[in-house]
């Protein structure tokens, strides 16, 4: 069976002082929830600082951006080797702010997919289809197309070592989020589409729903058969808030 897991992502919110306050409720707030799994995303500058404080305890913590480059000229980038210094076990590849407001094509996407694969870390890719799209039905070509891309280079076995979020474009930020039956719906199309190549790997395959998930639609999210938990922005820079998600999470069957 797989365990659910709930990632924060901060995006650039944050300061020493905030971080400390959030991550100590939510290091008191999950405290003993053995039934999932649970991590947060930050950005670069903190990262030292949220190893110092979750290391050892069951919250987890990686980066939302990596460079493809291992190393070199990329003045302002961040190597995977960097974020393994930071003792990062996540990072996020592909969030549609990348890919609309820095121009994150799907084959930059896959490029930094592989770097983190190679690294070790384990790339939350997420996919989704702006409100055009699937005003256009044609949201499952978007998404296969996402998929695609990413697997043509890591090849099908990377499968088994990456988290997806499905992350409808429409519902990020906004405060609406895709009713449990429409996420279900494109989750399993996810990994029927997976399963394609590889059966096993795609039923043991975490796939994550993100979209203005907090913790009143939380647990009815959680509920369906191909929601393995949720990417959660806005909701995660609450301690209360994001406590609430996992503990739904942790209670979900
Ligand atoms: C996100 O940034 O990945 C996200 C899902 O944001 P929000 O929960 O605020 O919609």
């Amino acid at each position: 069976m797989r365990r659910k897991l709930v990632v924060g992502n901060w995006k650039m919110y944050g300061s020493l002082a905030r971080n400390k306050e959030l991550l100590e409720g939510v290091l008191q707030g999950v405290n003993g929830f053995k039934a999932a799994d649970f991590g947060v995303c930050v950005p670069y500058p903190y990262l030292a600082q949220v190893q110092a404080m979750l290391h050892g305890s069951n919250v987890a913590w990686g980066a939302q951006n990596l460079s493809q480059h291992e190393q070199g000229a990329f003045t302002g980038a961040v190597a995977p080797g960097m974020l393994l210094d930071f003792g990062c076990r996540y990072v996020i590849i592909g969030h549609s702010e990348r890919r609309a407001l820095f121009h994150e094509s799907n084959d930059i996407a896959a490029a930094k997919f592989d770097a983190a694969i190679k690294a070790d870390l384990t790339p939350i890719f997420c996919v989704g289809e702006t409100l055009a799209e699937r005003e256009s039905n044609v949201t499952e070509e978007v998404i296969a197309r996402q998929l695609e891309v990413v697997l043509n280079h890591a090849g099908v076995s990377a499968i088994t070592k990456m988290v997806i979020a499905y992350e409808p474009v429409w519902a990020i930020g906004t405060g609406k989020t895709a009713t449990p039956d429409q996420a279900q719906a494109v989750h399993a199309f996810i990994r029927q589409r997976l399963a394609q190549l590889d059966g096993q790997m795609a039923q043991g395959l975490c796939i994550l729903y993100g979209g203005s998930v907090k913790a009143n639609n939380a647990e009815q999210l959680f509920s369906m058969p191909d929601i393995d938990g949720g990417l959660i922005g806005g909701a995660s820079l609450v301690a209360d808030e994001f406590v609430a998600i996992c503990k739904a999470a942790n209670g979900a069957q």
